[in-house]
């Protein structure tokens, strides 16, 4: 990477505007998934959002990479009920959907408020409420049940997590995620509470050495990966950025979207302004 950047900060970009009439909610990029269910459910005891189960995440990252919660089995993911998003490029003009067609990497995103389908997923929310309300040590907004069960766990573990809708139709050439022909995603998780150096390459060598193991179990040329759990071991943009470069972890996450992303990325940011260790690269780096 470049050694000057600037950091974006959207901590106070966290309006959430909700519209019952016609089921749809305008949410900033900063604002957590918990404080858009606490404002959704302000103004509607049946209705709610289809996203993540962690009402700390932030709502700009988790719905550009697609967005998997309890709904989804019904609903899809976060990013298929994204109707429209207002981004801002590197000139300063703010676009739409109107005026971009469908992207959906934004300030602002608007997605449907769906019905939840059983009356235990509206009693899940009502506990996300008051579960969101609680401050961790670090001063974010988190629930307990997520620190409780990240420090508890020892042993690298993984976790199989079914990912699409049961009745999922959408056409593979116009789909923005596409993993959908996998059944189950698998999330490798390994916590340890003390700062010991030897402690901590024991447990980074669990978990290779488990990542390691399940390659004939799991997809493969490219070996498929969320976007939403950046792992850095696949490869970052060194400098620039290049095609090459980014081809190794964007066929994983992106798979042959990889190839339009750049695409839309060379078109809309074609000096490569919005970058990261990951970043969707440009065609003339
Ligand atoms: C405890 C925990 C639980 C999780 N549970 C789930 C889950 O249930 N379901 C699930 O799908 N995922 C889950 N995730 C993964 C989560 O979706 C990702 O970490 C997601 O990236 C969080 O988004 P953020 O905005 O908080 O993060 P950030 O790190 O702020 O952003 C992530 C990326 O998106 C980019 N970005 C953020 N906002 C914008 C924007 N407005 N425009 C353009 N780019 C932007 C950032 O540059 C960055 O590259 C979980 C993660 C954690 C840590």
């Amino acid at each position: 990477m470049n050694d000057s950047f600037v950091v974006i900060d959207f901590s106070k970009m966290r309006g959430v505007d909700v519209n019952i009439m016609d089921n749809s909610v305008w949410v900033e990029a900063g604002a957590t998934l918990g404080e858009l269910y606490y404002r959704v459910q302000e103004k509607s005891k049946t209705l709610t959002v289809a996203a993540g189960m962690y009402t700390s995440l932030g709502a700009g990252g988790h719905i550009t990479g697609g967005g998997y919660g309890s709904m989804m089995r019904k609903y899809g993911l976060a990013a298929d009920n994204a109707i429209d998003a207002r981004i801002i490029n590197s000139n300063g003009e703010i676009l739409d959907r109107a005026s971009m067609g469908r992207i959906f990497f934004g300030l602002h995103h608007r997605p449907t408020l769906r019905p939840p389908h059983r009356k235990t997923d509206i009693l899940e929310l009502l506990q996300s409420k008051s579960r969101f309300c609680e401050r961790s040590d670090t001063g974010n907004w988190v629930g307990r049940d997520v620190e409780n069960n990240v420090g508890s766990r020892k042993q690298p573990v993984y976790d199989l997590e079914p990912l699409w809708r049961k009745d999922e139709q959408i056409p593979r050439a116009i789909d923005p995620f596409p993993h959908r022909n996998v059944l189950f995603k698998i999330q490798y998780v390994a916590t340890w509470m003390d700062d010991e150096k030897e402690n901590m390459n024991k447990h980074v060598d669990g978990i290779n050495k488990l990542y390691k193991y399940m390659i004939p179990y799991v997809s493969m040329c490219p070996r498929q990966a969320y976007v939403n759990y950046r792992d850095f071991d696949l490869g970052m943009n060194n400098k620039n950025g290049s095609y090459e470069e980014g081809s190794s972890w964007g066929r994983m996450y992106f798979m042959d979207n990889f190839k339009r992303l750049v695409e839309i990325k060379t078109r809309f940011d074609a000096d490569n302004f919005f970058r990261h260790e990951q970043s969707i690269p440009i065609l003339s780096a």
